[in-house]
């Protein structure tokens, strides 16, 4: 079968295949970008394949990066642009070449595609686009299907974030699980606790931001595959998805700041410690760390209707933009204009935008230092702007410091 190649990631890439092949192997376009663009999707990525060991890639592109060579892959520079080659590797004992990490390569496609997770996944075209399926992807494409390649079991067995990669392309691709894989997930689940929390986090996003969310709960639930993440004993992540997905109904793409905010309300973790906690063990960064917290903050005072002009001060725009986002995708019309409005009749939005700073109070004061009435001025000074009660020019300002 032909496969049409004019996507511009594949035409850019198609001179390092011939390239390859001109010295006598075999070069691929492997993975997610053969099954997105058989889906008719965009394509994230473009992964090479390729029967050259990792020293022979190096010596065809002299200007390489040796950053996964251990995993057989090579960064080549090629005309301007990076790719990312990684020989055929296999865990059976074909092979004819023997790592110490026991990743051995080999010379032959149907090998390599056999390590691979889902057989929409194990698809490989060459620079003529010709197809090579040797596990039936075409027709689970077709079907909607999610299939382990080989036997589930082991597949899952070997590698446990198969089982959350699984569900994530569920979410993404409203795909079904087919049923021994499906039940293999359910019964391996608990082995997802060896995976690093980070590289788990990373597919549970991707499963979170997913169009078909909603279908793939009741599999995620089926599965328990909550089981094995941090505190699940004390907390219900299942709670917290339903929360999020029947707050959230049919929309795609959620930002990570929206679903882990909706995640931990969910779940009922109210309390900023234990929030930061479970944050912390998902290995969120200090940034979204600090923007969940403060977009719950801001969620609960919409809840209560406690919130003000100075309040909404607080946040910072992307808090804000996002609960703008929350609001609108929830029908929460006539609060998201609240907001807004609240918002622009502030004066400013930050101190640095004060018509005054320290040193002009200093000056007008005829002070010689400075010191912490400086910053209890300033403190006054921006809350009066906020409020209105004194409008944000210099002049102004300075009169009101001289009648104090
Ligand atoms: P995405 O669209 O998210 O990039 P992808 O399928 O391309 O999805 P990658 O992580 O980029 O996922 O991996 C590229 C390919 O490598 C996959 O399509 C699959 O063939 C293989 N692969 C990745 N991770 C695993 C794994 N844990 N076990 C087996 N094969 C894997
Ligand atoms: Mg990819």
């Amino acid at each position: 079968m032909q496969i049409s190649l004019e996507d511009s990631l594949f035409q850019a890439s198609i001179p390092v295949l011939k390239k390859i092949e001109s010295h006598g192997y075999e070069a691929y376009f492997v993975g997610g970008a053969i099954r997105d663009v058989l889906l008719e999707k965009s394509i994230g990525d473009i992964d090479i394949a390729t029967s050259a060991f990792p020293q022979e890639i190096q010596t065809i592109f002299p200007k390489h990066f040796d950053v996964g060579i251990q995993h057989g892959t090579i960064v080549v520079l090629y005309q301007g642009n990076s790719y990312e080659i990684t020989t055929f590797r296999t865990e059976s004992t074909y092979s004819d070449y023997r790592r110490p990490d026991h990743v051995e390569f080999v010379r032959n496609l149907e090998l390599d595609t056999l390590r691979r997770d889902f057989t929409i996944n194990a698809m490989a075209v060459d620079a003529k686009g010709n197809l090579y399926d040797f596990h039936g992807g075409y027709q689970d494409l077709k079907d909607k299907l999610l299939r382990a390649v080989g036997e589930p079991l082991e597949r899952f067995q070997e590698d446990a974030l198969r089982i959350m990669r699984g569900i994530r392309f569920a979410s993404q691709l409203g795909f079904r699980l087919e049923e021994k894989t499906f039940q293999a997930m359910c019964q391996l689940a608990s082995n997802l606790s060896k995976i690093s929390i980070e590289r788990i986090r990373i597919e549970l996003e991707k499963m979170m931001a997913g169009p078909y969310l909603t279908q793939t709960i009741s599999s995620f639930k089926k599965a328990k595959l909550d089981q094995a993440f941090p505190q699940a004993n004390q907390f219900d992540y299942v709670e917290g998805l339903t929360y999020l997905v029947n707050q959230t109904t049919g929309q795609a793409g959620l930002s990570p700041l929206i679903t882990w905010s909706l995640l931990l309300k969910g779940m009922e973790i109210n309390d900023e410690k234990t929030q930061r906690h479970l944050m912390k063990q998902w290995t969120l960064s200090n940034r979204l760390m600090d923007q969940v917290v403060a977009f719950l903050k801001l969620d609960h005072e919409i809840s209560q209707q406690t919130f003000t002009i100075e309040t909404v001060y607080g946040y910072a725009q992307e808090v804000i933009d996002q609960m703008n986002t929350y609001l609108e995708i929830t029908d929460q019309m006539a609060t998201k204009k609240e907001i807004e409005a609240l918002i622009s009749n502030l004066p400013i939005r930050k101190r640095q935008e004060l018509a005054i700073n320290g040193k002009q109070i200093m000056q007008a004061l005829k002070m010689a230092k400075g010191g912490p009435v400086i910053g209890q001025l300033l403190d006054q000074i921006e809350a009066k702007v906020i409020r209105g009660e004194l409008t944000n020019q210099t002049a102004a300002i300075i009169d009101w410091l001289k009648d104090q």
